[in-house]
């Protein structure tokens, strides 16, 4: 799969200027926003919750180990094959292989992020086999060729009138003048499509949002059913899944799925929560004959030991992006690579490495929204911070810029000539743009006033200010 992180700011700019996605993305915040606003609402403990979730969390991945050692002890009792993957090529083979030995001609999928991270449709097409998207988000994109631009909403870039097209392009069989006026419509004929994949599929292959230990049980939680079809439909189920998403029992489960449902769409609980443990048994009305799970690590247990570390709390749930002004404005894609958002600024360079995914630590205002919104309490804008320090340490950015924080840093460890310096830049700054209250363009700001304008300062700094507060001689 193609990473193309460095090159957020021209993918930027493009998106920007793109109006199509502009109109998609001003719905985010009267959707997604103010469903989860209004679901913490409704929950006076939600807080609490969260920081019962945090707890829960920090609890398995300080075990990890242990912990994935019970589920795969488990989940073998149960009749499942669980399957290692130290890397994206290993857990692609192993998958390609386990379809091959099905003779697997038609493989239905449920919506994984992971499998994106691994590049599973391109393998899978590459060893003859035809790949079908069953979530109607995936579907869309899979038939106009793009990647997911969100985590919980793969086509919220997308308009109706774009979808209502490409559905009329794709699907030639059905009449012409058929309605697809309604959102009904179009889910009403995707269902009908996608209805033959699942009946005619081999095997089919979804994520997990989570894996329970004490049950050996993988679980998927969805809004539309598709991922129950595809993994009881198909004679093989496939779950291809990280070693992060463990969780110790059924009861921490039932915590975080609350905590899960409002964040992401704002609902008090998903339409569907399924656990899934090991093929169908004798007596089982329906369920796979066989039940694989690939457990992937690329690069997580080696965050287990660094700062890096809290990141793995993460649940997934998408909150961090609808909330975050950078996202909002550009959209999912312009991040270059499978995780968007504040999310992925941080998750993408620890999986990618920093030299390639430096980019997105930097595509943030550090307004903190993003924290104050995280089901688990992942203080993101700290991650980033790190990454941004890794960066500059190994020595990337541009040497303007290398210059410019290293006289910053040798001022402000320099109280009182850092003092000075400012006062007299806010002063010089306040005179010269006191008459237009602001500028268009300044000497190295072009990033800022190429966008907006900047505010001229009003004369005194905020120190000198203070001071004056403090002397009770403000005016
Ligand atoms: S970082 Fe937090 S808010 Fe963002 S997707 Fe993960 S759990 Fe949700």
């Amino acid at each position: 799969m193609e990473i193309e992180t460095p090159h957020f700011k021209e993918n930027a700019r493009a998106a920007l200027a793109d109006e199509q996605l502009q109109r998609a993305l001003a719905g985010l915040p009267g959707g997604l926003v103010a469903q989860r606003a209004a679901a913490r609402a409704r929950l006076p403990e939600f807080d609490t919750l969260r920081d019962i979730g945090r707890d829960l969390r920090n609890e398995t991945l300080e075990l990890l180990d242990t912990y994935l050692e019970i589920y795969e002890k488990n989940a073998t009792a149960a009749g499942a094959h669980v399957h290692w993957a130290q890397t994206a090529e290993e857990a692609r083979a192993i998958i390609v292989e386990l379809c091959r030995a099905e003779g697997a001609r038609l493989v239905t999928k449920g919506k994984s992020m992971i499998s994106e991270e691994i590049g599973l449709n391109d393998a899978l097409e590459e060893a003859g086999m035809e790949v079908v998207e069953t979530d109607l988000g995936e579907y869309i994109l899979q038939i106009r060729g793009e990647t997911p631009s969100h985590i919980i909403a793969p086509a919220i870039h997308l308009t109706q009138e774009q979808v209502e097209r490409d559905f009329r392009r794709v699907h030639r069989d059905l009449p012409e003048a058929r309605n697809l006026v309604e959102p009904a419509d179009l889910v009403g004929e995707a269902r009908k499509v996608l209805r033959q994949k699942f009946l005619a599929a081999d095997v089919g292959i979804t994520g997990a949002n989570f894996l329970i230990a004490e049950t050996g049980s993988s679980v998927i939680v969805t809004n539309e059913g598709n991922g129950d079809l595809t993994q009881s439909l198909a004679r093989v189920h496939i779950v291809i899944t990280s070693i992060d998403k463990v969780l110790a029992t059924r009861e921490d489960l039932a915590t975080i799925l609350r905590l899960l449902a409002r964040s992401a769409t704002g609902q008090e609980c998903t339409t569907y929560a399924t656990l899934s443990t090991g093929p169908r048994r004798p007596g089982d009305v329906d369920g796979p004959e066989a039940y694989h799970v690939v457990l992937l690590d690329n690069g997580r247990a080696e965050l287990l030991g660094t700062k890096f570390r809290e990141v793995l709390r993460c649940i997934r749930c998408g909150a961090c992006m609808n909330h975050c002004p950078v996202y909002s404005a550009v959209g999912g894609h312009s991040y270059g690579w499978v995780y968007p958002g504040p999310i992925g600024s941080v998750l993408t360079p620890a999986l990618i490495g920093i030299e390639k995914g430096a980019s997105l630590p930097n595509a943030s205002t550090f307004c903190g929204r993003c924290e104050a919104v995280c089901p688990m309490r992942i203080p993101l804008p700290k991650l980033m911070r790190y990454w941004r320090e890794a960066d500059f340490e190994a020595g990337q950015p541009p040497l303007t810029q290398r210059t410019a924080l290293a006289a910053w840093a040798a001022l402000a460890k320099r109280p009182r000539l850092y003092h000075m310096m400012t006062r007299f830049a806010a002063a010089g700054l306040g005179a010269f743009g006191h008459r237009r209250g602001r500028f268009g363009w300044l000497p190295l700001t072009g990033g800022w006033t190429r966008h907006r304008d900047l505010a001229a300062p009003q004369g005194r700094t905020f120190q000198q200010l203070w001071t004056e507060t403090q002397r009770g001689v403000a005016r």
